[in-house]
Order: structure tokens, then sequence, then C-alpha cells
């Protein structure tokens, strides 16, 4: 027998093949999770989205070993009626979609909005309505601020974990004010795990939610004017890719004193199918799922990404200004504001799952640079080139 036809749950119990609906499968996450799936496990995908360039070498076509295995359905969820069949065909429903580029939330807030929260609804009514599970992906924004962020700069208590750790189920949600939009997808993405969770509690849906903290890793983003839109802003790692691989200086917005904890995606993934694979275990929980050991403040990630990147691409020289502070209304516009810092509480995840980060933060960068580089290198100098001779 194949690995995958032994597969025991963290029980001891031979795990039965799912069908799984996986929406949002073409992105950055659901591209390393159908990838994942289709090698190691017997699972069957049906992949939605919008586009599939992430997933091209799994579904168009599928290679002969996953024929059956995986297929691809072209469809927007705000608006088509071959959404319910596809739910109901599966035995778990896994929600991804989104839009979650900070960049939007305060300069699309309605966008931003409707995908969080309104088009995320018939997903969840029609898993309840068929008594199917579902899997979905607010984020750790839901948390917002740390209660040590409203302290003075230099309070004692800004060092006590009480005051900065997030806990899924003790963790207040703190966020800005209306006119700060950033906080549009944060408070859209809240009220969607509010109505999941009533779900559960009145009508007996099986879910689980995860909120990540910053998986990071190949395939994250666009890097704008190559594989995205010249003048669009993606998440931090694909910024700053961007800004070494046209050897500009890389941008610190604020001072670049917020903090983050970086996971790399393949163990983020491997807590996911730990999630697919136990629902007993995982069912009616939260998850933080991040890498606590991986903090650093954005300002320690820009020269740490820098030395990494030069490291492989010999020859090519420091820059004289490696770095330049940008404000965050020069670069993401009004009413942007800021997460401090985001530690998870790992007590659930790892209970519940048994589930622990292993890569440190070098290695991760190292791995996803090298791909930013194969990948990016050459097209980015054709464009850099294009863009100046026009
Ligand atoms: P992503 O943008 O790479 O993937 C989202 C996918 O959803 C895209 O391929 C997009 O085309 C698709 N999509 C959006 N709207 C759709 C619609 N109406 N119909 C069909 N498809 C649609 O993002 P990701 O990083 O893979 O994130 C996946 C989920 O995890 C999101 O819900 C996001 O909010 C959440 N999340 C991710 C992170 C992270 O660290 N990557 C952090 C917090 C939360
Ligand atoms: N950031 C930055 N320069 C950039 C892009 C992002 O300083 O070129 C900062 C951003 O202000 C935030 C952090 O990096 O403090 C992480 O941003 P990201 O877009 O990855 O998403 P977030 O973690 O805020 O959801």
């Amino acid at each position: 027998p194949s690995p995958a036809a032994t597969r025991l749950d963290l029980d001891g119990n031979p795990i039965a093949p799912l069908t799984i609906c996986m929406i949002g499968a073409g992105g950055f996450i659901g591209s390393h999770l159908c990838e994942k799936l289709m090698a190691e496990t017997h699972h069957t995908v049906l992949a939605v989205d919008v586009y599939c360039d992430k997933i091209r070498h799994l579904v168009d076509p599928a290679p002969p070993h996953l024929a059956g295995r995986i297929s691809f359905h072209r469809l927007n969820i705000k608006n088509d009626s071959r959404l319910e069949g596809l739910i109901k065909m599966a035995d778990l429903t896994i929600n991804l979609a989104a839009i979650c580029t900070p960049a939007d939330y305060n300069t699309r807030p309605l966008d931003t909005i409707y995908s969080n929260f309104i088009d995320a609804l018939p997903v969840v009514k029609y898993c309840s309505e068929n008594s199917k599970r579902l899997i979905h992906f607010p984020t750790c924004e839901v948390y917002g601020k740390t209660i040590g962020s409203f302290l003075p700069k230099d309070h004692p208590l800004r060092k006590e974990p009480e005051f900065y750790v997030l806990k899924e189920d003790e963790s207040p949600c703190i966020f800005g004010p209306i006119v700060k939009q950033r906080w549009s997808y944060a408070c859209a993405k809240q009220l969607i795990e509010r109505l999941v969770f009533a779900e559960g509690a009145e009508n007996g849906l099986d879910f689980t939610i995860v909120r990540p903290f910053n998986w990071i890793g190949p395939r994250m983003d666009f890097i704008p004017g190559v594989d995205g839109p010249s003048e669009g802003v993606p998440r931090v790692l694909a910024c700053f890719s961007n800004n070494l691989l046209r050897r500009e200086p890389l941008k610190l917005v604020d001072g670049g004193q917020s903090q983050r904890t970086f996971v790399y995606i393949k163990d983020a993934i491997e807590a996911v199918v730990l999630m697919i694979e136990n629902p007993a275990r995982a069912n009616g929980h939260i998850f933080n799922v991040g890498n606590p050991n991986n903090e650093v403040t954005v300002r320690e990630l820009a020269p740490m990404m820098t030395e990494v990147y030069t490291q492989m691409s010999q020859g090519e020289a420091p820059l004289d200004e490696p770095m330049i502070d940008v404000s965050s209304s020069q670069f993401y516009g009004e009413g942007y504001d800021d997460s401090d810092k985001r530690i998870p509480d790992m007590t659930i995840i790892n209970k519940q799952l048994g589930w622990n980060p292993k890569t440190p933060l070098k290695d991760l960068l190292e791995t996803t640079l090298t791909y930013q580089h194969k990948t990016y290198k050459e097209a980015a100098k054709r464009q850099m080139s294009q863009a100046s001779a026009s």
C-alpha cells in the first residue's frame, strides 16, 4: 500500500479519503495546501478560485498521477450558483478567499469589507444548511492592537506577557477608530468569525477557525510590474523582495517599529493538514498558527533580508542607502494604522494537535529569497529596461 493508504490520525485511527472544496485554492496558502494534499495524502480537492496561475502545475492539466484527485473550478463566489453544488459534493470546505493585502484596507475599504464578510456569508450558510464541516481563515489581525501598546513607551508592564501575548479564547480585540480604515479588514474578519462561531453554537455547524500569523514563503503575493500591477503594493515580504531585485532601498513605514512573528508556510501547512485529518480534535476550536520564536521589528527584518539576498546574488555591490524611512500616509495613504506586536500563544494548538513550528527566520528567508531570485531576477531586469526605454 502507498503511504497515503496507511495514514493514521493522531489517535491511531485510519484516515478515510475526503473530498475537500477549497475556495481561494489559487492563492498563496491554497497553492501550498493543494501541493501538500496531492503529495502526501489521498484526499481529493475541488479547487475554486478566479485564477489558477499558482496551481497551474497541478490543474492545467492535472499530471497523470493526480488524475481524478484535483479539479479546478474557475468561479467568483460573489455570484456563482455552482458554489452550493461544490460544497454539497465535498465532505469539508476550506475558505481562503479574501482581499488580504493591507494596502487595500484603507484605499478599498468597501471591497475589503464585502470580500471578507459579505462574500463569505453564502459559504457559511451552505455548510451549515448541508451539515458540512468548515475550516475558515480569518487572521491574527482580529486581535488588533495589544493592551500594552496603550501604556507609556517605557512602562515596565509592557514587558509582561499578559500585556501582549495573544490568546485565542481570552484576549480582547482592540481596533482603532472608524476613520482609520485599516481596521475595515480586521473588523470584517472578526464579524465573520463571530458568525461561524454562532452557527456552531446555535445550529451545530462543525467548524475550525484558523488565525494565521504572517505566514510567508515562495509564491506569496506578486512582484509589482512582473506578475502584478506596477503600482500594486503587496505584503512586506514581496515589497522587500521587489526592492532587492530592483536594487532600490527598502522602505520602512513609520520607522519600521512594528513587530511581527513570521512562520514558514510549509510549517503552517502541516498544522492545517492536522486540522483536516483530526476533526474530533479541531472542531469547535480557534487556532493561532504562527511562530512566536521568529519575532523581529520591520526595521530588523530589512537588513536581515538584505544580507541573505546579497549572499545569494554574488557580485552585486551593497547600496549606499539600503533602507529609507517613509510615512504611512505616503506609502499607504490616509487611514492606515498598524498592529504593534503579534506574539501567538501556542497552548491550544499544542494541546489539541501537538503542532509546533520548526523553521527559524534566517532559514526561511534563505529558502524564500532563493526562490524569489531564481523566479524573478531576469523578469525584473527586463521590466526595468523596458520602463527606462519608454
Ligand atoms: P491570497 O490573496 O494569496 O489568496 C486568496 C485567494 O482567494 C486568491 O487566489 C484570490 O484569487 C481568491 N479569491 C478572492 N476572492 C475570491 C472570490 N470572490 N471568488 C473566488 N476566489 C477568490 O491570500 P493568502 O495569503 O493565501 O491568504 C488566504 C487566507 O488566509 C485569506 O483569507 C487571508 O485573509 C488569510 N490570512 C493569511 C495570512 C498570511 O499570512 N498569508 C495572514 C492572515 C490571514
Ligand atoms: N511594511 C514596511 N515596508 C513595506 C511594506 C510593509 O515597512 O515596504 C510594514 C507595514 O507597515 C507593517 C509590516 O511591514 O508594519 C507588515 O506588513 P504586511 O503588509 O506584511 O502585513 P501585516 O503584517 O501588517 O498584515
